[in-house]
């Protein structure tokens, strides 16, 4: 039986089916036996509990919540919890999926987990989030831990949660466990430089671009759509270095301003006036500044240098491929951008950063906590961020190698880096190559 021949066919089972078939790209390009390939198509295990919660008015409501372990040949599973309504079991399977390969490109010694609670987390109240947050884990308590499984923060989920979250897991252990989780506040065991990781890993990767293509980032115009942790630390981190960051979004849409915003009042808006708006803040007191308001679908068409989509998966899609401008696509959101509309910004010559590799940093900096709630040691933010840069770059070129030598794209190389790493460690545990040769 060859891996080719068996695909997981279940047909309702869409992003991760999507997912999947990335693999059979990347396995031409990577030197590994065909059945680490078959071996990665299923997750190892899944796990769909109930979690009934206590309302505030003393009603109760039941959510229904999903832990995912991919793949951990090369470790213990890692990857972040989800809070929202869409969630469904099939993203979080490819969530998890994304994670085995996120870790192996960055070369952590790491497989990929996800896990995820179809819930709005707006309309509930903070003491019922702690709840459901706490309900969550005691009934995933025997399905994680710090050398099997290790949860983190994802979309609607921060550093808050993440302590909760420890602190349940500990209740039920009875005994203190801070590397269960990342993520968490600092005072708890956090890591510094774990809250800004994602965005600062996809400037990393920008900063690379930068030497390749002598930029002046004076000259550059970005698209951020998002604001989220990962959007607007990313635009913050641009906007510092001089790039010109012309139009931003959340979920209720965006603005856009030819001579670019002021990143820093907008994070203010967003975060203490709770809305994106175009302003500009002297300390608190925000005056606004002209600009246009435009729609999420508009942001993405955009004529800018670089696109940033830092919000949801599936967002360029066989439907506005074709309407692309930007000649660079950084994948800060995890899964923006669907298998078949890969082939179109192919042909029309974009560069894909791919999220596996562009949004890597968050898990690399949850890497860095868990080694430093193990020793007890804690680091300076600058090591972190040193660190951090160190392989970000690092994996950045070997990509940028694999796709100049065999004339590839970018995902397809970073998938191919990937598999040849998780490979390797399959097939140290034997493959039927080994065993039909009675290990000769
Ligand atoms: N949720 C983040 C991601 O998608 C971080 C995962 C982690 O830190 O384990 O990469």
């Amino acid at each position: 039986m060859t891996a080719n021949a068996t695909l997981t066919a279940n047909p309702t089972d869409n992003i991760f089916d999507q997912a999947v078939l990335r693999l059979d790209r990347a396995f031409q390009h990577s030197e590994i036996d065909e059945e680490a390939v078959l071996k990665l198509k299923y997750p190892k295990a899944v796990l769909e509990v109930s979690i009934p919660v206590r309302r505030d008015d003393g009603s109760l409501s039941v959510f229904t919540g999903y832990r995912v372990r991919h793949d951990d040949t090369r470790g213990p599973t890692k990857g972040g919890i989800r809070y929202h309504p869409g969630v469904t079991l099939s993203e979080v399977k490819a969530l998890a999926f994304w994670m085995t390969f996120k870790c192996a490109v960055v070369g952590i010694p790491y497989g990929g987990g996800k896990g995820g609670i179809v819930v709005n987390p707006k309309e509930l109240s903070l003491l019922e989030l702690e709840r459901l947050s706490r309900g969550f884990i005691e009934q995933i308590a025997d399905f994680i831990g710090p050398e099997t499984d290790v949860p983190a923060p994802d979309m609607y989920t921060n550093a808050m949660i993440m302590g909760w979250m420890m602190d349940e897991y500990s209740k039920i252990e009875r005994r203190r466990v801070p590397s269960v989780i990342t993520g968490k506040p600092i005072p708890l065991g956090g890591s510094l430089g774990r809250d800004d990781a994602t965005g600062r890993g996809a400037y990393y990767c920008i900063k690379e671009l930068e030497q390749r293509r002598k930029w002046n980032p004076h000259d550059i115009r970005v698209a951020v759509q998002g604001f989220g942790n990962a959007g607007q630390h990313f635009a913050r981190l641009m906007h510092a270095d001089g790039y010109r960051i012309v139009a931003v979004s959340d979920s209720r849409g965006g603005i856009f301003r030819e001579e670019g915003f002021d990143i820093p009042s907008l994070i203010y808006a967003k975060n203490e006036m709770r809305e994106l708006q175009a302003v500009y803040c002297n300390g608190s007191v925000c005056e606004t500044v002209d600009a246009e308001k435009i729609t999420n679908e508009e942001l993405l068409e955009l004529d800018v240098d670089i696109l940033a989509p830092a919000a949801l998966e599936d967002q360029i899609s066989t439907q506005n491929a074709d309407a692309i401008k930007a000649p660079v696509i950084v994948e800060v959101a995890n899964g923006p951008v669907t298998f078949d509309a890969d082939d179109i910004l192919r042909e029309t010559d974009k560069l894909v950063i791919p999220d596996i590799l562009a949004n890597a940093g968050g898990v690399t900096v949850s890497y860095f906590e868990w080694l430093q709630n193990r020793a007890g040691e804690y680091w300076a933010e600058e090591e972190v961020q040193t660190r951090l840069q160190k392989i970000i770059s690092r994996e950045f070129r070997s990509i940028m190698d694999l796709k100049e030598e065999r004339e590839i794209d970018m995902r397809t190389a970073a998938y191919a880096h990937a598999l040849t790493r998780i490979g390797k460690a399959i097939e140290a545990q034997g493959t039927s190559r080994y065993f039909k040769s009675n290990g000769h």
